[in-house]
């Protein structure tokens, strides 16, 4: 079950796509409620946030937070990235106890934004997700296209 609340400017459509392949391939079991809210966040320096809204201990309310102004190709593996964050929470490798961010269990809050695990990990997950969703919607064209080709 996916309840997913998109707000600000964005086109809704490619947000829901995204967002519901994604979690039919990795959380297909799971209660998910998601909040996309695009908004300007350049003056943070950033293309997107994942933040928990619930527990620490089961996270399945979360609240992404999207720049407004990104391409389509960027917007795309942006979002994968914040959601490969929700997939991180949601298994318990990424756990925020009592405030103190920890990877697989173990402190990780003194960490730099370079040297985090679960930040490496999603910017190898956001490029292979990429080209796996850009990859899915090519194919299903091309089959359409050569239905009666082969
Ligand atoms: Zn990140």
């Amino acid at each position: 079950m996916l309840y997913l609340d998109i707000t600000g400017k964005a086109s809704r459509r490619r947000c829901r796509d995204v967002i519901e392949w994604f979690k039919a391939k990795y959380l297909p079991n799971h209660h998910l409620d998601i909040t996309v809210s695009h908004r300007g966040l350049k003056r943070e320096a950033a293309m997107g946030f994942c933040t928990v809204m619930d527990c620490d201990h089961r996270p399945r309310e979360f609240l992404i937070e999207m720049e407004t102004t990104l391409s389509v190709d960027d917007y795309i593996s942006t979002l994968l990235h914040e959601l490969w964050h929700v997939y991180q929470h949601v298994k318990g490798t990424l756990r925020d106890k009592r405030g103190v961010r920890h990877w697989k269990d173990v402190d990780a809050n003194h960490l730099s934004y370079d040297e985090q695990p679960w930040e490496h990990e999603a910017r190898t997950m956001e490029e292979i997700l990429y080209k796996d969703y850009m990859g899915i919607k090519e194919n299903r064209n091309m089959f359409h296209n050569r239905l009666t080709g082969s």
